[in-house]
């Protein structure tokens, strides 16, 4: 079958890859529908030392089940499926509790031996704790925004509530990436009264006010903290959600947000520490991970599916899995927001 490999920095094929099967009996074979490529692929695009093995990419994918071992029985052959990005048991405590990002035997597609999701199937282990099975006949202008379900919306989610985001709340969204423009979506679901998106491109801009910013902060660094604090009263905002994980986004989070607010941060970290001194004399809380988006499916399910929320419009371009080196390319010079990857002809 065919897959997307990187090799090193700036260099993803479409390589022929052994057939993916069933090892385990709680294992499950999915045929990938629809992938696409995560802003946290643009890392290791970025800086990945060569490597002649390379790394399986992907994962986040919707799909159909092509077979299943003996032990599963929830997800079933033929069953159409949200793959979230972390598989999970579905059985240990962290699972019980939403956090199944913590799962005692989970992890990351594309990580540990297992394969990516910007292939033709995939081998999904705890396919019962993992798989998210959803109604086959449901309409295919639906599947980007359940594509969404499987990272970008629930991670856009996840910054909300890990800052606290409420009813008549300001706050402000870093990051105008798919992950951000989505924690758009999330604080005005919460009912956040006052958006602030940090951006400039014109496109995610205007993205991000059709999804509910109420405001646009295009400056970056002691500027955007500035107009920030203008639009807040000089306060800050309740509520950050860190959406990039660079030192300056951190930086910045620390700087708008208001005494006893919070941050919810969902970039990968790619800063060494958190600042202690302002977060502590503003009795900040920081908050955040990898997200349970598995958890987050029941809740966001149903607004898709009627139309009050419609993340899948993060998604400007559509590939075939074939041009995926140019859709990384696509993204990492932020020419597209994110690219989905067609894999079948459906
Ligand atoms: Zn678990």
């Amino acid at each position: 079958m065919r897959a997307a490999v990187m090799y090193s920095a700036g260099d993803v094929r479409v390589v022929d890859v052994p057939d993916a099967t069933l090892v385990e009996p709680t294992d499950a074979v999915v045929r990938v529908t629809r992938a696409c490529i995560c802003g946290s692929d643009l890392w290791p695009y970025r800086d990945m030392a060569p490597d002649a093995a390379g790394q399986s990419m992907g994962h986040e994918a919707i799909g159909v089940v092509e077979a299943v071992g003996r032990e599963v029985s929830r997800v079933r052959v033929g069953d159409t499926v949200i793959m979230p990005f972390a598989y999970s048991d579905g059985r240990c405590d962290f699972c019980h509790e939403g956090l199944q990002t913590a799962c005692i035997h989970g992890g990351f597609f594309g990580w540990g031996g297992f394969n990516g999701a910007q292939a033709e199937a995939l081998r999904i282990p705890f396919a019962d704790g993992t798989l998210y099975p959803f109604n086959r006949s449901t309409d295919s202008s639906h599947w980007a925004s359940l594509l969404s379900l499987s990272d970008v919306m629930g991670t856009g989610h996840h910054a909300a509530r890990s800052a606290r985001v409420r009813a008549g709340h300001s706050v402000a969204v870093i990051g105008d990436g798919a992950v951000g423009l989505c924690g758009v979506i999330a604080a005005k679901r919460l009912g956040a009264e006052q958006i602030i998106l940090l951006g400039r491109h014109p496109d995610r801009v205007a993205l991000g006010r059709d999804f509910g910013a109420t405001d646009v902060v295009g400056e970056r660094g002691d500027e955007a903290v500035e107009n920030i604090r203008a639009l807040t009263r000089g306060q800050g905002v309740h509520s950050v959600l860190e959406c990039v994980g660079s030192d300056a986004s951190l930086a910045n989070a620390v700087a708008i947000a208001r005494p006893g607010g919070a941050i919810g941060r969902v970039g990968v970290p790619h800063y060494e520490g958190i600042p202690a001194g302002p977060t502590f004399f503003k009795n900040l809380v920081v908050a955040g991970g990898p997200a349970p988006v598995r958890a987050y499916i029941d809740e966001l399910l149903p607004d898709v599916l009627e139309g009050r929320i419609q993340p899948g419009r993060v998604f400007d371009r559509t590939i075939g899995l074939e041009e995926t080196p140019d859709g990384y390319r696509a993204m990492d010079t932020r020419e597209a927001i994110k690219v989905m990857i067609r894999t079948t002809a459906s």
